[in-house]
C-alpha cells in the first residue's frame, strides 16, 4: 500500500521499575526488576499505522544520547521513514514508570519532545505532513507547533486527526483545523467542561460538540470500544471479548488503524470497525509498540 501517514509527535522510552512499594522521601529501596520500552504516543502510532500497511514519517526529536539510538532503530524495523526525527542536546523524553502491584506511579519528562517547535520543522518535515494522506497528531509537543502543522495540513488539503492526549482544555481555533477527534471518555469530558453518566447525556454532548467543531468526533471507550454520530445518531462499535493483558497503547493503536483507515478512503463506519479490530488486539500483549497487530493479525490483506 502506498497510502502516506505523517505522524507528528512524541517519542520516548518508558522506564518500568517494579518495585513492592514506592520509597518514602530520602529512602533509598530495591526494586524488583526494570524495563525498557519504547513508547511515546506519537511514536506508537506511526508504529501502529506501519504494521497496518502505510508509509509512514515520524515526525519529532530525540535526544543525541543511547535512548535516542534505540528508538530511531526501532522505528526503522518496522520500516518507518525517521529522516524528520531531528537529534538535539536535550535528552530524550521519558516517562518514569513504577510499578507498585496492579498500579502505576508515572513521571513523564519531555525533554527533546518539548524542542518540537513549529520552528524546527524543516523543509523535510514539512514536505511530509503536505504530502501525506492523513497526518496525526497528539498533544505531548508543544501546542503551537500542533495548532501550526495542523492549520498547514488544512492548507495543503491533507486529512487530520487529533487524539487530544493527554488531556487538555484546547481553543477553538485549533480545532477548526481539525477533521477528526478522538478523545477517550475522560478527555472528552474534559474538553466538553461537562461530565455524563450515561450514553444518552454522552450523546447529546457529542452532538453539541459537533454542532459546534464541524468536524467528526469519536469517543474512544475502553473495553466497550468506541463510539461516533451516524446519521445524527449515536453508533457504537463494540470489540470482541479478548483478554486484555495489557491496555497500554490501546488508543494509539486506534488512532493508528484509523489513519490507514482514513488514508485507504474507507468509509467512517469501515476505518472505525479497523480501529476497534486492531486495538482490541493489541490489549492482548505485553508492551504498547510491541503489542501493535500486523494487517495479517487483524485479517486483513494488504
Ligand atoms: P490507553 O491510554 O490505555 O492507550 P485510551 O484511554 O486512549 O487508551 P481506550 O478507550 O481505553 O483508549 O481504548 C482504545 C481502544 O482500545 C478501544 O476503543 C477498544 O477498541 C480497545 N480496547 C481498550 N481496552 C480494551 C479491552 N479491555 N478489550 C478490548 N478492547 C479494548
Amino acid at each position: 500500500m502506498d497510502r502516506r501517514v505523517a505522524v507528528v509527535g512524541s517519542l520516548n522510552m518508558d522506564l518500568i521499575t517494579r518495585t513492592a512499594r514506592l520509597p518514602k522521601i530520602g529512602e533509598t529501596i530495591l526494586g524488583e526488576s526494570i524495563d525498557y520500552l519504547p513508547g511515546g504516543k506519537g511514536a506508537n502510532q506511526a508504529v501502529a499505522a506501519a504494521r497496518l500497511g502505510c508509509r509512514v514519517d515520524m515526525v519529532g526529536a530525540v535526544g543525541a544520547d543511547a535512548f535516542g539510538d534505540v528508538l530511531i532503530a526501532g522505528l526503522e524495523e518496522d520500516g518507518i521513514e525517521t529522516g524528520s526525527v531531528r537529534r538535539t542536546d536535550v535528552p530524550t523524553g521519558i516517562a518514569n514508570i513504577f510499578s507498585v502491584g496492579g498500579d502505576n506511579c508515572i513521571t513523564v519528562v519531555p525533554g527533546a519532545n518539548g524542542t518540537v517547535t513549529p520552528d524546527s520543522l524543516d523543509d523535510k518535515a514539512m514536505a511530509a505532513i503536505r504530502e501525506a494522506d492523513v497526518v496525526i497528531l497528539q498533544m505531548e509537543i508543544p501546542v503551537e507547533t500542533v495548532t501550526h502543522v495542523l492549520a498547514e495540513a488544512k492548507k495543503a488539503g491533507v486529512r487530520t486527526i487529533l487524539n487530544p492526549a493527554p488531556a487538555q482544555v484546547l481553543p477553538d481555533s485549533l480545532l477548526a483545523d481539525v477533521d477528526y477527534l478522538t478523545p477517550n471518555e475522560t478527555e472528552f469530558e474534559l474538553l466538553a467542561g461537562r461530565r455524563f453518566s450515561s450514553d444518552l447525556e454522552l450523546e447529546v454532548l457529542m452532538k453539541e460538540w459537533e454542532d459546534r467543531h464541524g468536524h467528526a468526533l469519536i469517543v474512544t471507550l475502553g473495553e466497550r470500544g468506541c463510539t461516533f454520530l451516524e446519521d445524527g445518531r449515536m453508533a457504537t462499535i463494540a470489540p470482541p471479548k479478548v483478554k486484555a493483558v495489557d491496555t497500554t497503547g490501546a488508543g494509539d493503536c486506534f488512532n493508528g488503524a484509523l489513519a490507514s483507515g482514513i488514508a485507504q478512503e474507507w468509509p467512517l463506519r469501515r476505518s472505525l470497525e479497523f480501529a476497534v479490530a486492531a486495538s482490541s488486539l493489541a490489549v492482548t500483549k505485553f508492551g504498547a509498540q510491541a503489542g501493535m497487530p500486523t494487517l495479517e493479525d487483524v485479517g486483513v490483506d494488504g
